[in-house]
């Protein structure tokens, strides 16, 4: 068995960098009440002023546009609101057009869970914005405003959404719209500003910074969600609770570093891009999922006919490698990827992708190892296929 594993599953988290574990023990070192106005609780809200402003800095935005949160669903959560306080205005939302590929965080519909109506994606993993249209068309404003979820990145197939269309498109329609970047921090320029909604979430274990920390933004200071917590003051009101100074003190370090990779670090597209060459040539049967769309420069969800997802994870972990699959496991239960259905792949196909995501530093020695597991485990367990 081999003793390193080499992670080629960045979209599920990557370690944690130097400089963000640095950040974490110090302020750890100095843990303090950031809300406390003596000595000590200034320096622990300073931490968090830091990484607020760094933040600020990746995402081009100001401080106040940033909550901290435990993470991206719970971003999310906070974001689903079912009334949105515009300016003096509370504004019901009638419905939640969530798209048909969201991280189930989204998909869920949080507090909104009984006003989802799922918008489709076609068959590339892109989401089919004439449906949207038509749904928007269609929207019954007795209830409230239209509200909608789009991702940047899908963290399966790393394919891309329209997402400045689709905001204009509900903003169109006198909505609000929301957006999950988490996959996109580090892996593809973007700046809030430019996706045009009101709401973006983001964490901090995906880009090198601890787990525990991720933030909501907000488009305006003046158009917020209903918190979902109560109590302190905290983060202007809006998520009550003694920040987790630590974490967020890596998360800021790690969103500066991310950014700093993107514009200076070689792109892993190519690197991605010959693996799917080697794969095609080893298993010409082998489809990428998403292939056809603008994808992150990083995924890979490679379906083969037969081959079952999560026995060749579990043997690709036993060869060295982390990987994915596209199934999802929970409470024991193994369910077919929801992405790959709305994509329109059958419950058998669904259940016979491998996600391959690459971490930022990545080697082609890395990818010529894992090119060489990559046959013997799949031809091991699709027998009748094997040449
Ligand atoms: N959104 C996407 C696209 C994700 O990939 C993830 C994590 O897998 C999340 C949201 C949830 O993030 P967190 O673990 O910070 O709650």
């Amino acid at each position: 068995m081999a003793n390193r594993i080499v992670n080629l599953d960045a979209n599920a988290g990557v370690s944690m960098s130097d400089l963000a574990r640095e950040a974490v023990i110090r302020a750890m070192d100095r843990q303090a009440n950031p809300s406390s106005i003596h000595g000590p609780g200034r320096t622990a809200h300073g931490e968090l002023e830091v990484a607020r402003e760094s933040l600020a800095c990746v995402f081009d935005c100001s401080n106040d546009q940033i909550v901290f949160t435990s993470g991206a669903t719970e971003a999310a959560a906070l974001a689903l609101s079912p009334c949105i306080l515009d300016g003096e205005t509370g504004r019901n939302i009638g419905k939640l057009y969530v798209s048909a590929v969201e991280h189930p965080c989204v998909y869920s519909g949080g507090r909104l869970a009984e006003r989802v109506e799922f918008v489709p994606v076609r068959s590339d993993g892109v989401v089919d914005l004439a449906a949207l249209e038509r749904m928007l068309g269609a929207h019954d404003y007795s209830a409230g405003v239209p509200f909608l979820a789009l991702m940047l990145a899908n963290n399966e197939t790393g394919v891309v959404q329209p997402v400045p269309e689709a905001s204009r498109l509900v903003k169109d329609y006198g909505g609000y719209a929301f957006c999950d970047a988490v996959q996109a921090v580090g892996r593809i320029p973007f700046t809030f500003d430019a996706l045009g909604t009101d709401f973006v979430s983001v964490s901090s274990h995906k880009i090198g910074g601890p787990h525990g920390a991720g933030a909501l933004l907000l488009a305006s200071a003046d158009i917020r969600p209903l918190p979902l917590l109560t109590g302190g003051g905290q983060e202007r009101g809006l998520r009550a609770g003694t920040e987790n100074v630590a974490a967020i003190a890596g998360f800021g370090v790690a969103a500066k570093e991310a950014l700093h990779h993107l514009e200076n670090s070689p792109s892993t597209e190519a690197l991605r891009d010959s693996l799917e060459v080697e794969i095609t040539a080893l298993t010409p049967d082998a489809v990428f999922a998403g292939g056809a769309a603008e994808r992150l420069p990083n995924t890979s969800m490679v379906v083969v006919p037969g081959l079952p997802a999560e026995t060749a994870v579990i043997a690709f972990d036993l060869e060295g490698f982390a990987v994915s699959s596209g199934s999802a496991c929970s409470s024991g239960k193994v369910s077919a990827s929801h992405v790959l259905l709305a994509m329109g792949y059958s419950t058998e196909r669904a259940g016979n992708g491998i996600r391959i995501s690459l971490p930022f530093d990545t080697t082609e020695g890395d990818i010529e190892e894992f090119l060489k597991v990559w046959r013997s485990v799949v031809d091991r367990l699709r027998p009748d296929k094997a040449a």
